[in-house]
């Protein structure tokens, strides 16, 4: 049996400035760590035997009807701009459009160089596959959008970073790997005609409602702002929010130094090329309207009419801190067991963040024992949550069902760093059954899983990550 993937492309139609053709670099000998099923019948993939899709999937055969390339785009990163990125170590398979009516690109990450690799390898190594893998699919299963996983294989090639390390292909799934940078590359460079298409490309996509370049700016800050408010509701740090991996259908992309909270801290920043903490817990949604604003930016540069063009940009972008600030609201309401708005909720909210930032609780575990039991412990001084549950718990009379609320806002399973990094470590040494079991139980994140409780505790101190690093 083979793999077959029913491709129906349609970004390969596009001029051949938008990218590169490039066919991934064979490796020396594939081997499958995890096909995701579940995912695999949506996208109506049909797999082949084992050694037929470990080809496949480190890109050493092309199924029937892909047409390999690698994509241009460029970016502002940590707030400079980078002229020309591209997909330097990846290339888009084709499109897909499954059964749910959605079309999705099927993308090799870590499948060789392209024009676009500068002094890159092309290469991925086994950490940060199999990281992308599970934190991209326990992102899904907490019900933010995201990128999916629908495989990784080893390679059986050594990668070179720290030290020489086992290299890895990840297959990424995405309703497109539209960019803010793709829309940038064609902008600064004058390229209108391309812009436009793009564009008009973009609309067709994802957002045919939408009128125009306005139109699509406005549904791009609508998206983003469900997005940002989704990844401060589950204390999900992205760590590089690069104008590059920024993804015009809104959904998270490019998993890199990335961190779920453990302790919460608004200034929690783990990415260890993030010296500045531009990226940090609380900059998150500030950063968001800045990439909007990149956006518009490119955006502006078609139109004929410039003056009218920046007005209603400015307008949109500057409409966005509320708009973050509504998403966010609502996320966190629902997090203390509440569905109606009423005028003193954000205070009570504020509230308890800082008596939690004051009291080293644990973000995840605070919130799910809100609608559990015993959230007091959570808190170095107790008293401190006390003193503000008097307040909370007049508010849930008004509240018909709190406890389902919260218990549906507040995961009791995050991808902790520290249990991230032990899987990785034991992959390493050939033992991928902590990958299995964190997949396994991720993917009910709101479910009590009593044998699975050593997923749900903090770090020991010996075992806290206080760093991840982009050595990707
Ligand atoms: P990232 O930080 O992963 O979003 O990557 C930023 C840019 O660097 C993108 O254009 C990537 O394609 C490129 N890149 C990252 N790692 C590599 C690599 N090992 N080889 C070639 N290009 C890379
Ligand atoms: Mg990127």
């Amino acid at each position: 049996m083979t793999l077959t993937i029913p491709f129906d492309n349609s970004y390969a139609r596009l001029p051949d400035g938008f990218f590169a053709r490039q066919a991934p670099e064979p490796v020396r000998a594939p081997k499958m760590i995890a096909f995701n099923e579940p995912l695999a019948r949506i996208l109506n993939v049909s797999s082949g035997d084992l050694q037929d899709m470990a080809e496949a999937f480190a890109g050493n055969t092309l199924p029937e009807g892909a047409e390999p390339l690698a994509q241009l785009y460029s970016g502002h990163q940590f707030g400079h701009y980078n002229p020309q990125l591209g997909d330097g170590r990846a290339v888009l398979l084709g499109e897909t459009v499954g059964t749910d009516g959605i079309r999705r690109d099927i993308q090799l990450k870590g499948s060789g160089r392209t024009p676009f690799s500068r002094q890159g390898d092309g290469r991925a190594w086994l950490g940060p596959v199999l990281r992308e893998y599970v934190v991209s699919e326990a992102m899904h299963a907490l019900g933010i959008p995201t990128t999916r996983a629908l495989a990784a294989v080893e390679t059986g090639e050594i990668v070179l970073r720290e030290g020489p390390m086992p290299g890895a292909v990840l297959t990424r799934v995405a309703h497109s790997h539209l960019r803010v940078g793709t829309f940038q590359v064609f902008a600064a460079r004058g390229q209108l005609d391309h812009l436009r298409q793009l564009i008009d490309y973009a609309i067709a996509r994802h957002y045919p409602q939408a009128d125009g370049p306005m139109g699509l700016l406005r549904a791009v800050r609508d998206a983003q702002a469900r997005l940002i408010a989704g990844w401060m509701s589950v204390g999900f740090i992205h760590g590089v929010m690069n104008t590059d991996n920024c993804a015009i259908s809104g959904e998270t992309i490019d998993y890199g130094p990335c961190a779920f909270m453990d302790t919460y801290h608004p200034n929690t920043v783990y990415s260890s090329i993030d010296r500045m903490g531009r990226y940090a817990y609380s900059n998150q949604p500030d950063i968001a309207v800045w990439n909007l604003a990149q956006l518009a930016t490119a955006l502006i540069q078609q139109a004929e009419d410039k003056e009218a063009a920046v007005e209603e940009a400015t307008e949109i972008v500057h409409a966005m801190p509320d708009l973050l600030q509504d998403n966010w609201l609502r996320r966190f309401r629902a997090k203390i067991g509440l569905t109606r708005a009423e005028d003193g909720d954000l205070q009570l909210i504020s509230d308890l963040l800082t008596r939690m930032a004051q009291n080293q609780a644990d973000f995840t575990n605070t919130f799910r024992a809100l609608g559990g039991s015993a959230p007091r412990d959570q808190f170095t001084d107790p008293e401190a949550f006390d003193g503000w549950a008097e307040g909370w718990q007049a508010r849930l009379q008004r509240e018909a069902d709190p406890k389902a609320t919260m218990q549906s806002a507040n995961p009791a399973f995050i991808p902790r760093n520290h249990r991230v990094e032990q899987m990785i470590q034991a992959a390493v040494q050939g033992d991928y059954a902590p990958f299995h079991r964190l997949n396994a139980v991720l993917a009910q994140p709101y479910t009590d899983q009593p044998d699975a409780a050593e997923l749900m505790n903090p770090p020991a101190s010996d075992e806290v990550v206080s760093a991840t690093f982009c050595g990707t």
